[in-house]
């Protein structure tokens, strides 16, 4: 049986303890600002610490989940036994070589497009707005209006769960739509090398400044959400075919269907990641009885209902 005091002040031992947090609500990490508590938090500083959480791990057999920003996770309302690892706020360093830039794992992408631009860097305009990690971006292979990860990344550097340290190709790293090979393996991303181009600064900005008015303008930015709820099936849009099944505003307790942009899911305000569940499953449900089409959720979906 998993003893959360027994890791708990084991950590508390090897790491400074402002670090770790115990019976963490991970409503407080998750954009959705849904989730139950988890065991153990720990926002390793370096890859020292994130090597000493690993080996505490092992000798009380324990398997971390690692979690960026939080901006595509749906925690369900027990929350998570055991020791999630958070890479953002801290492992957050950027640096430039030409036009290469390696960014750390816990660097906020909307902090990487910025200064990317402020070198005259070309390429990573589209990830302006996306609220994650580069970590967390590079597992999902995000992308917005016709950019992705996979189009900008050259190698990653990444942990196993033994601290030993491997560097991965973009072949090796087998990005899909929304996919990539760390979303299938014990793995934990600590380094990513983007190639980029010379550009236009103002040229930049001004595209930068164009998709974050759209974004602005289409999604509910201002109520807590995940991003898009389901993936994009072959040949449509989820948001569309939500939108055309009248379930354009449908509530479930305080999860809602988003009024601006259908391919949302928002919190209301108290919503449980049981109501978010159920109107997930309304959506699929519906949308496959009026269309045939089963969507697939894009959010990760984790711990203990
Ligand atoms: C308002 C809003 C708009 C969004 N717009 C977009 C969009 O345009 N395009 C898009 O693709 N997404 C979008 N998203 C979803 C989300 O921002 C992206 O999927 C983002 O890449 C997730 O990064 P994160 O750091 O928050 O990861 P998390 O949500 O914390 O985790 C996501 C996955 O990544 C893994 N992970 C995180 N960090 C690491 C690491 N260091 N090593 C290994 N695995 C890791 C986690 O285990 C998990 O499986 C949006 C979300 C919101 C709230």
């Amino acid at each position: 049986m998993f003893d959360k005091m027994k890791i708990y002040n084991k950590l508390i031992k090897i790491l400074d303890p402002a670090l770790v947090k115990l019976d963490e609500p991970l409503s407080k990490h998750t954009s959705f600002k849904i989730g139950g508590p988890a065991d153990i938090l720990v926002i390793p500083r370096n890859e020292e610490e994130l090597r000493k959480i690993l080996k505490a791990s092992r000798e009380e057999k324990i398997i971390p989940y690692v979690i960026g920003n939080g901006t595509n996770l749906l925690v369900l309302d027990k929350g998570i036994r055991g020791v999630i690892i958070k890479i953002a706020n801290n492992m957050n360093n950027i640096f430039f070589d030409g036009t290469r830039i390696t960014a750390h794992a816990g660097v906020l992408l909307s902090a990487l497009s910025k200064a990317a631009m402020g070198k005259g860097l070309t390429g990573l305009e589209f990830a302006g707005g996306i609220p994650g990690t580069v970590g967390g971006a590079v597992c999902m292979n995000a992308g917005a209006y016709g950019g992705e990860m996979k189009n900008v990344v050259v190698s990653v550097e990444a942990m196993d769960f033994n601290g030993g340290v491997k560097k991965y190709s973009k072949e090796e790293i087998r990005f899909g739509y929304r996919t990539s090979i760390f979303q299938k393996e014990k793995l934990i991303i600590l380094k990513v090398c983007f190639e980029l181009q010379k550009g236009s600064y103002n040229k930049i900005k001004k595209q930068m400044d164009k998709l974050s008015e759209r974004r602005r303008k289409k999604q509910p930015l201002w109520e807590p959400n995940a991003g898009s709820t389901f993936k994009r099936p072959d040949g449509s849009y989820a948001g569309y075919l939500i939108e055309k099944a009248g379930l354009k505003g449908y509530q479930i307790g305080g999860a809602q269907v988003s009024k601006i942009h259908a391919g949302f899911i928002v919190n209301k305000g108290n919503a449980t990641a049981k109501d978010v569940l159920l109107l997930i499953q309304h959506i699929q449900k519906t949308v496959e009885e009026k269309f045939g089409i089963k969507l697939v959720p894009e959010i990760k979906i984790l711990g203990e209902d």
